[in-house]
């Protein structure tokens, strides 16, 4: 496994606690700095118990109070909201990383990967060493070095995510707070932590040139004064999850693959689960000799996944379009259903899917005729 973070460790403990040999390797020494909001929904916190036990409660801040707002304004507030379990991923990462060692996986971490060649099985450590495995899953993250060694050239930045954020010391906030209209393709938030509140923008595409500024306005807005917190930015391979997620024996899970939620942001629970079933993937390769059809156990395990987060894209189009944000804003604000539809497809109570095709059209019509009422009054505005 290259990379120790929620696909890693998840893929480490489920291939260790079958019998096989693992090397668990990770450029850091843990625990680690990640820049997460750390927001771990209830379908995430299932995924992370289910594959690595019951977890330290002190890790999180479980947050049962979800504002939605606009700017400064309240759009919605839903208490009590199903829970989101609010972690800083130091503490986090470092306990998932240390059962998948406990389960026996060899503890490589510490030093980077500095060359590999995947679908030979090798790879170079920082140190010189050179490993050797029938099967590489790579959960190296955003950048990861096995995708590109892999399938040639780097994600492309221009259509991925990106995202702002900064610490804030002390108290919890008394709730989540969401602002749906922090950015234009993105949203803002403001989560409780055990230790302070988390504070963050972020967007579909690096379409903001302007991100920076207009996140010390929008920390100020929050009475947070921008130049006493650190800021600091990182890409979210929101909408970008790669076509291919490996090939043969070698697997690539979580942000490697791209596989994080476009509405949402929500990625740690993709992580934990894929890194699961490129676990699984290479025991059951393993166990019939073929280390070369792990990908096509994996590729169809995945196969829900993958779907999901397809109509997931397809509706980010629409709910972040800024034809449709005054209506979406507005139906939000009168519908207690509506509310409870974002936080169930959060809390993993439902899935895009159980929208159903037919709601989908509709609010894709509508964002349609929209986009045809501006057009035409462009048009009017330019011939008058
Ligand atoms: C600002 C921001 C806020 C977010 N907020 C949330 C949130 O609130 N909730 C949520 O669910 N998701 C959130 N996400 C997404 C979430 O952080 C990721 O989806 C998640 O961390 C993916 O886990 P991973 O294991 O795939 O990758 P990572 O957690 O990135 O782990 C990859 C690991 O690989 C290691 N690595 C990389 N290169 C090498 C190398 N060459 N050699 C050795 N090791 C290497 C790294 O050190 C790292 O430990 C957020 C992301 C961002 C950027």
């Amino acid at each position: 496994m290259i990379g120790a973070g929620p696909a890693g460790a998840a893929a480490a403990i489920t291939a260790a606690s079958a019998g096989l040999r693992v090397a668990l390797i990770d450029k850091a020494a843990f625990p680690r700095d990640k820049l997460c909001g750390g927001g771990v929904t209830a379908r995430a916190y299932g995924y992370a118990r289910a594959v690595f036990g019951d977890l330290p409660q002190d890790l999180f801040h479980v947050s049962r109070a979800v504002r939605f707002s606009s700017g400064t304004a309240t759009v919605a507030r839903v208490e009590p909201a199903p829970p989101i379990y609010m972690t800083m991923r130091s503490g986090f990462d470092a306990v998932l990383r240390a059962r998948a060692i406990a389960a026996g996986a060899v503890d490589c971490c510490g030093q980077r990967m500095m060359d590999c060649a995947p679908e030979a099985g090798r790879v170079t450590l920082a140190d010189g060493q050179v490993l050797q495995a029938a099967v590489v899953i790579g959960a190296d993250g955003v950048h990861s070095a096995v995708a590109r060694a892999l399938l040639g050239g780097g994600p492309d930045l221009r259509s991925m995510g990106f995202a702002l954020e900064a610490e804030v010391p002390g108290a919890p906030g008394p709730e989540t707070e969401l602002d749906l209209t922090a950015l234009p393709w993105g949203y803002g938030w403001d989560f409780p932590k055990p230790q302070g509140r988390t504070l963050g923008i972020g967007g579909l595409a690096v379409q903001d040139q302007d991100l920076r500024p207009r996140f010390h306005a929008w920390l100020r807005a929050r009475g947070v004064d921008p130049a006493l917190v650190k800021i600091k930015g990182h890409h979210l391979p929101s909408g970008t999850s790669r076509p291919q997620a490996g090939r043969g024996s070698v697997l690539l899970a979580g942000d490697a693959a791209g596989l994080v939620d476009p509405i949402t942001g929500e990625g740690i629970g993709w992580a934990i689960l894929s890194g699961q079933m490129a676990g699984q993937a290479a025991v059951e390769a393993l166990r019939a000799r073929a280390p070369d059809s792990a990908f096509q156990r994996y590729h169809r395990r995945m196969g829900p996944v993958r779907a999901e987060l397809v109509r997931a894209r397809l509706l980010a189009k629409l709910v972040y379009h800024p034809a449709l944000q005054p209506r979406l804003l507005r139906s939000l604000a009168g519908s207690d259903h509506l509310q409870r539809r974002y936080l169930a497809l959060l809390a993993g109570e439902m899935d895009y899917a159980d929208l159903g095709p037919r709601r989908l059209a509709g609010v894709m019509w509508r964002v349609l005729a929209a986009r045809h009422a501006r057009s035409r009054l462009d048009a009017t505005g330019s011939g008058g």
